[in-house]
């Protein structure tokens, strides 16, 4: 799932996401922030306006985290209660407060396809005591999450457009923290609360890869096969092979399009998966595409010459064209994942 921060993936144009990757099939589902779209431009706003496809013009699927990531790792003085979170906004210091209760309103009054539950994300590295604190905190948010859910679905700004009494659906996200026996507690209990999806949370936050590797292993053994599961905010291209290749459904990042902006473009050479820094001096009279075997409208058009002039000169289409060729190289790396797990399985 590419990142839709604010309702829009950066540099890149909605019409351009439909067609991108393998066979033109496009991005067939994006996410946006909560806690951004609350901040700026506002969730009633956005509801009044249709909810948040109408808004961005994105007819295809949709999901929106719960703010409580952003809460955690972008906003100031926050002070924790068993309530909620009250922090300042990271843009003007306004002062706000989420509970889950409020964290579902607002995903709501966005409309996308899947919410998520409110959780407390646990710093890293945290203690037992303290992972285990903060995992009961997060396994109450989730009931509460859902209760509230329940009861207001209906309120979804689509809700009589769409109508035969369709809503959302709200995914639990495991937590636990770095400790294999919380993760397998976390995931017992949201199981029991009964979700139609699950994500794998609070992980790729500066642990080694094969401590997340094992706490994914370790959780995805006891969530149903047959539902949703979601590892979230993962990761380089070999990182989203390995994982779906372990049985992981979804996963979002924003590395295509962050790096992209940084002029980092992703390639194979020789079946290994490079990164390569476009602003090299070595690209300067380059006229080869970024990857010969690549076949996004980016590399079939332009070369690393000219993307390197492109970045260097600080143009506005510099960020655009890297990010539609890493979120191509992203796709096709899923589609190449699905055809070898279809001849296998
Ligand atoms: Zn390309």
């Amino acid at each position: 799932m590419p990142v839709g921060t604010a309702a829009t993936v950066k540099a890149v144009a909605q019409d351009v996401l439909e067609g991108i990757g393998a066979e033109g099939l496009g991005a067939q589902i994006i996410l946006a922030n909560t806690y951004h779209l609350y901040l700026r431009p506002g969730h009633e706003l956005i509801a009044r306006l249709g909810g948040v496809h109408d808004f961005m013009s994105w007819t295809r699927p949709m999901l929106t985290d719960s703010g409580g990531f952003q809460v955690f790792s972008l906003s100031k003085l926050r002070k924790i209660t068993d309530d909620g979170v009250e922090f300042r906004s990271h843009l003007d210091g306004s002062k706000h407060f989420f509970s889950p209760e409020h964290s579902i309103d607002v995903q709501i009054a966005l409309g996308a396809d899947i919410a998520m539950v409110f959780d407390e994300c646990v710093e890293h590295p945290a203690s037992y005591e303290r992972t285990r604190a903060s995992m009961g905190l997060t396994h109450a948010w989730a009931a509460r999450s859902k209760e509230h859910f329940e009861k207001h679905k209906q309120r979804v700004p689509w809700f009589e457009r769409v109508g035969a009494g369709e809503t959302q659906r709200l995914f639990g996200i495991v937590q636990g923290g770095m400790y294999a026996d919380l993760r397998r507690e976390s995931a017992e209990r949201l199981v029991e609360i009964d979700f139609p999806g699950y994500a794998i949370g609070g992980l790729a936050v500066g642990e080694p890869r094969e401590v997340t590797r094992e706490m994914i292993a370790r959780t995805l053994e006891l969530l149903p096969k047959d539902k949703p599961r979601y590892v979230m905010g993962v990761g380089y291209p070999d990182e989203i092979e390995e994982y779906a290749k372990m049985g992981v459904d979804m996963m979002d990042c924003v590395l295509p399009t962050r790096a992209g902006r940084h002029g980092l473009v992703f390639a194979r050479e020789g079946g290994a998966i490079v990164r390569m820094n476009i602003k090299r001096k070595e690209y300067a009279e380059d006229q080869g595409p970024i990857d010969a075997a690549c076949s996004c409208m980016v590399c079939q058009r332009y070369s690393r010459a000219y993307l390197r002039h492109l970045f260097t000169t600080g143009e506005a289409l510099s960020a655009t064209l890297n990010s539609i060729h890493n979120l191509a190289f992203y796709l096709d790396t899923m589609s190449r994942v699905r055809g070898e797990l279809a001849t296998t399985n």
